[in-house]
């Protein structure tokens, strides 16, 4: 089955001279466990997208199913598919709260969602450390004493906390220099490959997107252009648009 289901999805913001339509009829689905890339230039509907598969923010029309179940029926559904999808925003720092230890971040949704007592949160918490490259003693910092790469693992720490199906990666490591970058990427692949999750990797990088992804979406002001299998030929694809972002890569 698949995990992921879009279908017809519509979202417009504001009325009358100020209205944009911000995704117009998204039509797409993703399998299990599989690493898909969203690619498109700024202001295509990206983060719009991302914010609704997670369940922040209510369509216009359409609907979105994980793991077969309807997200946005209720307020109650919707609060059902905080745990199901994660999503890793570009700035980490305002995604922890400033006054909070990153070790509590992390345990925040063990509490939530596992009811885990306090010494079986912390281990698991160091667990969670120790997977995302974190070192044990960053366990009573506050957010502003780590780096923004170290930022970033706590933010992937505290999303794979909830053990979501699918984790979404929404520009995540922009801001950074290309080897934090590469880094960052490198280890969420790995930790992809060892969790199983789906990964939406979402990037207006289509030289990036084509390297790590099986599966690429191309999106165009507020339009899915096109969804190809990717296995390394670029020939795959056929809307005219990707050729475009693929020539101004060199891809083609
Ligand atoms: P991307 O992530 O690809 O840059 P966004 O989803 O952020 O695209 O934005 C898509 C369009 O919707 C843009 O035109 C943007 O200006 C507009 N938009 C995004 N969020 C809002 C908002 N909260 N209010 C009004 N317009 C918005
Ligand atoms: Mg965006």
């Amino acid at each position: 089955m698949n995990i992921l289901e879009v279908q017809d999805l519509c979202k417009t913001y504001g009325k009358g001279e100020a209205r944009v339509q911000a995704l117009d009829h998204v039509n797409f689905s993703v399998g299990k466990g599989e690493f898909i890339a969203i690619v498109g230039e700024s202001g295509s509907g990206k983060t719009t997208l991302a914010r609704m598969i997670a369940g922040l923010q209510f369509p216009s029309g359409g609907n979105i199913l994980v793991d077969g179940h309807g997200i946005y029926k209720n307020r109650k559904t919707v609060r059902g598919h905080y745990k199901s999808v994660q999503l890793i925003q570009q700035n980490s720092a305002s995604a922890l709260d400033p006054k909070m230890t990153v070790g509590k971040s992390v345990e925040e949704p063990l509490r939530c969602f596992f009811h885990m007592e306090k010494q079986e949160r912390k281990k698991k918490c160091l667990e969670l450390f120790s997977l995302c490259n974190l070192p044990a003693s960053y366990y009573a910092r506050l957010p502003s004493e780590l780096s923004g790469g170290e930022q970033k693992r706590v933010a992937i720490a505290r999303a794979l906390a909830a053990e979501p199906k699918c984790l979404i990666f929404d520009e995540a490591t922009n801001g950074f220099d290309l080897p934090l970058r590469k880094k960052i990427i490198e280890e969420i692949i790995v930790l992809q490959k060892q969790l199983g999750f789906t990964l939406i990797f979402i990037t207006h990088d289509m030289e990036l997107a084509v390297v790590i992804a099986d599966e690429i979406l191309v999106m165009k002001e507020s339009v899915l252009m096109e969804q190809v299998a990717f296995t390394g030929d670029t020939t795959v694809f056929s809307n005219e648009y990707s050729k475009i972002l693929l020539r101004a890569s060199g891809l083609l």
